[in-house]
């Protein structure tokens, strides 16, 4: 009996880390994806140990090699009649459980292994909501800092006049991500719909409530992340009231994380963008904040300006240094590393959650799993941005709209939903309490069954 479970473990572990090689060496200059690969991979050995079908499916390598990706010139011209070229690209990873359904980034620093990372975790965290989505991302490496909205206009149509061929209600169903919000979807659903010559609503999510947007879809990661961070605590007989809280970030993310924590009766200490961070130990203003960045779109270092006793420092990782309960890294990929996961451990943190995507790297994960700290990752704690763009998908399909209260109230036993699935696939298989473990297996196993089912091809 243990010689047969050892050599189904060897067997298991020689089959992932020959997937994993191979992948490295297709893959070499591509850092980001291969770290979230990793990640997954790490946690699917108990998984395929005890389901040697999977191998014989060989449904690691199947799943890891995407679907297909497109990449694009995207010609526009700026203010100064100059003509500016761009690359877009849409990942369209898997299309087992749905659609394919990911956002779309447009910064600066995107690339193909930036879009093929996100469209990999994006698999997992739609399979965990339990809607019907299947995984893709898109974007592109323009940089939407310092244009007018007449650019941002322009380059959403040239990059819609490329994209619509590829997508559809039915097919590839984008979104927003950094960079792109209710305005940016505007322009695209607007050149989609020019372009195709009919309303379908359902082609986008994230539009603009009243012309096809769902209500709560703003808010949706932000409060998803705090009603998943609820669930953490329920399990370890706490709640938000009363702890302090920093939160990286002041798009929309941390934005709607800050004001639903505070609603549970936190106090959020601190917030960021890429170039510094503001402390404000009496508790951020949100209503501040939101006009410095949602009607002004202003730098967040000019609300020191408006509250004397807040402070401005320059740089990001100094925000990990401010003495807290609870962390909510709701900026980017790879904010948080060993040293910051270190001082935050040293300082007593007790919980991170992350609203970002892949925002704490392999050895800070690591670090606070050993260390104890209750971690939520982000697949499973920020997918209720995706969870409630499934239910505007479900509204468009069927010609309503849903109240606030009616979406709020979905996410809310949605995110509830992701938590048990976690913590329950972690128990089963020997990890409890890992909700890295966890959510990668309960997200992978949905994808992998689906997958067989339809045999190969
Ligand atoms: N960009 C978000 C994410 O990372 C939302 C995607 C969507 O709504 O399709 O999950």
């Amino acid at each position: 009996m243990t010689t047969q479970v050892v050599s189904n473990t060897q067997y298991a572990k020689e089959y992932i880390d020959g997937v994993f090689e191979a992948l490295k060496e297709k893959n070499a200059h591509q850092p980001e994806f291969l770290q979230a690969a990793e990640e997954i991979f790490l946690s699917l050995v108990p998984v395929f140990e005890q389901n040697p079908a999977y191998i014989k499916h060989n449904v690691l390598a199947r799943i890891v090699e995407p679907d297909r990706i497109i990449s694009f010139r995207v010609s526009w011209q700026d203010d100064n009649n100059k003509v500016q070229v761009n690359r877009g690209y849409r990942v369209q990873y898997n299309n087992v459980i749905g659609p394919y359904k990911g956002g779309l980034r447009f910064h600066p620093t995107v690339n193909e292994s930036i879009m093929k990372f996100l469209a990999f975790e994006q698999i997992f965290k739609n399979a965990l909501t339990g809607q019907p989505i299947g995984g893709g991302k898109g974007g592109s490496d323009f940089n939407p800092k310092g244009k007018s909205n007449s650019e941002i206009m322009r380059f959403c149509q040239a990059f819609m006049t490329e994209l619509y061929r590829h997508i559809g209600p039915d097919v590839d169903v984008p979104a927003g991500d950094i960079g792109v919000g209710a305005r940016e979807v505007g322009f695209l659903w607007g050149q989609y719909k020019r372009i195709r010559g009919a309303y379908e609503a359902g082609v986008l999510t994230g539009k603009t409530p009243g012309y096809g947007g769902s209500l709560a879809r703003k808010e949706a990661t932000g409060y998803g992340l705090v009603y998943f961070v609820e669930e953490m605590l329920r399990e370890a007989n706490q709640t938000f009231f009363e702890k302090t809280v920093v939160v990286s970030g002041s798009g929309n993310v941390a934005i709607y994380a800050i004001e639903k924590a505070q609603h549970f009766g936190a106090r959020v200490l601190a917030c960021s963008d890429s170039a510094g961070y503001i402390h404000d130990p009496e508790g951020i203003d949100i209503k501040l904040v939101k006009e410095i960045k949602e009607i002004n779109g202003d730098r967040i270092n000019t609300y020191v300006e408006y509250r004397p006793t807040a402070t401005y420092h320059e740089g990001c990782t100094g925000i990990w240094s401010i003495p807290c309960d609870i962390a909510l890294p709701c900026a980017t990929q790879n904010e948080i590393d060993g040293d910051s996961a270190r001082t935050l451990i040293a300082n007593g943190t007790q919980v991170v959650a992350e609203g970002a995507n892949m925002p704490s790297n392999l050895e800070a994960i690591n670090e606070f799993l050993n260390a104890g700290v209750l971690f939520g990752p982000g697949k499973a704690a920020n997918a209720g941005g995706v969870a409630v763009s499934a239910l505007e998908m479900a509204q468009n399909s069927g010609r309503t709209y849903w109240s606030f209260q009616e979406v709020d109230e979905k996410l809310h036993g949605i995110m509830k939903s992701i938590y048990a699935q976690s913590s329950e696939a972690a128990k089963k298989y020997g990890y409890a309490g890992n909700l890295v473990v966890g959510s990668n297996i309960a997200g992978f196993v949905k994808v992998a069954d689906g997958l067989i089912s339809e045999g190969v091809y």
